[in-house]
């Protein structure tokens, strides 16, 4: 994920110059985005979105210690809530680590340190947006080389952890096979709470969410399709999703 370390670069730059705080603060005002229009999926553990913006300091310590790179610094052209943190699902969703690293390490309380495991987060909410491409339904297999965007950043990024490393062994074995990616790649320590693949009536599975997903973003990540065929909705619960 090159553009974790752009960002990351970026951060230091200002950083050392010292005008990081007059950099940040001006794009808050100058955002071309208005606030209600915010859809990010914030780190573990955000408190509401108007005291995330007004707490987050923007020190970067969550993005420091998170070992999957799922973290990234909104910048200038990304607009609204300039240097603030927030989790690209289809890049990279959150494992849901269980000592939750990146809301220790935040000093502000813009990540609530509540939030002590993985139980205890609650980011949004995934949905299958796109039931129509989605492989399982329709019995496709995984295509080969569908990994190509985790092989680019473990070949393009020097910090690449071990764990990563797993990821990418993790995800090609799905090469061939019936796809299971969301459900079999959700990270929480009960995965059938959240989701499962079902068998529908047209002759497919399909997955179907419950309401253990705490919208990690992970099944977003790993979906192999152009646009991912499921994908979370930030800050939604299950009963606003599924019961309303
Ligand atoms: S819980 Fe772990 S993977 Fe998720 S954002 Fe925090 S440090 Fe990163
Ligand atoms: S279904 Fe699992 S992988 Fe997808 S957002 Fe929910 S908890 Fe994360
Ligand atoms: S990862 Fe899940 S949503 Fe995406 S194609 Fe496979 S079964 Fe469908």
């Amino acid at each position: 994920m090159a553009k974790v370390q752009t960002d990351r670069r970026k951060f230091m730059k200002y950083s050392s110059l010292g005008i990081l705080g007059l950099v940040l603060g001006g794009g808050i005002v100058f955002s071309p985005y208005p606030l209600s229009a915010e859809t990010r999926l914030r780190p573990p553990g955000a408190v509401t979105e108007e005291d995330f913006l007004a707490l987050c300091i923007k020190c970067g310590q969550c993005l420091q210690v998170c070992p999957y790179h799922a973290i990234e610094l909104s910048d200038i052209v990304k607009g609204h809530g300039v240097g603030t943190p927030y989790i690209d699902a289809t890049q990279r969703g959150c494992y849901a680590c269980s000592a939750v690293p990146c809301v220790l390490a935040c000093p502000s309380g813009a990540l609530e340190h509540t939030c002590e495991k993985p139980e205890d987060i609650h980011m949004g909410i995934a949905v299958l947006e796109f039931p129509d491409t989605c492989l399982a339904m329709s019995n496709t297999p995984v295509p080969q080389g569908f990994n190509i965007k985790m092989h680019s950043f473990t070949e393009n990024v020097t910090n690449v952890t071990q764990l990563e490393l797993d990821l990418l062994e993790k995800l090609d074995s799905f090469e061939g096979k019936q796809c299971t990616l969301c459900a079999d790649m959700c990270p929480i320590p009960e995965p059938l709470s959240a989701i499962a693949m079902i068998y529908d009536s047209a002759g497919g599975n399909k997955p179907e969410i419950y309401d253990g997903c705490i919208g990690c973003g992970v099944c977003q990540e790993v979906c192999p399709t152009q646009t991912p065929s499921i994908v979370i909705k930030p800050r939604e619960s299950y009963e606003s999703v599924y019961q309303s």
